[in-house]
């Protein structure tokens, strides 16, 4: 039995690939997806402070949140995973106020997984917020694969947690990254390709 960690925005979801029609539509600026080579969206897309605060509250409301389509193969190998025994946990970095919305969106995607949580991965929250976990408490669980979009966290994940991590491959990760635990993949039929089945 492995367990595994999914992440959920760009992994699971196609998230940002729905923000430049967000953006076009409130800010009335056409940016294209490979443009976005930096994981913080404020730099991405050139917001101001003010322009990003609206942006992120547009971003985290449920009919935004409930309208993501999937990424393709994401739904067919957790199935594969969790049928093989394995737990495969979703860790989403995604702020408390979007809880409800996300996990309606799974259930609505039928997606399987065994447990839904919620990491303060970007230390956005100072304090700690009911049903969110600081990026200390994730470093209790233990995980064997994890497949990451945010550098960041991949780098977090391989090196304070020594966890095998499955970078997948975005404009804003696409910087060479030499860590020994650290495998760029470019799709889930390449996650498939390299697991099946762990
Ligand atoms: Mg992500």
């Amino acid at each position: 039995m492995k367990r595994i960690y999914v992440d959920l925005d760009d992994v699971i979801s196609r998230t940002t690939d729905t923000y430049s029609a967000v953006i076009e539509q409130e800010f009335g600026r056409q940016v294209r997806f490979e443009d976005l080579t930096c994981f913080d969206l404020k730099v991405s897309f050139q917001l101001t402070d003010r322009e990003y605060r609206h942006f992120f509250d547009r971003i985290h409301q449920p009919d935004l949140l409930m309208g993501f389509d999937l990424v393709p193969g994401a739904k067919e190998m957790m199935a594969r995973w969790i049928e093989a025994g394995h737990r495969v946990d979703i860790v989403t970095g995604r702020p408390p106020s979007a809880r409800e919305a996300s996990l309606a969106w799974l259930d609505r995607q039928r997606i399987p997984f065994s447990e839904f949580i919620m990491v303060d991965k970007y230390n956005r929250s100072g304090e700690d917020h009911p049903g969110v976990i600081s990026k200390t408490r994730l470093m209790a669980r233990l995980y064997d694969l994890a497949v990451e979009d945010s550098l960041d966290t991949a780098l977090f994940l391989a090196e304070e947690m020594g966890v095998q991590v499955l970078l997948y491959d975005r404009p804003w990760n696409a910087r060479p990254v030499i860590y020994p635990n650290i495998t760029r993949v470019t799709s889930w039929q390449d996650i498939a390709a390299l697991t099946c089945c762990p």
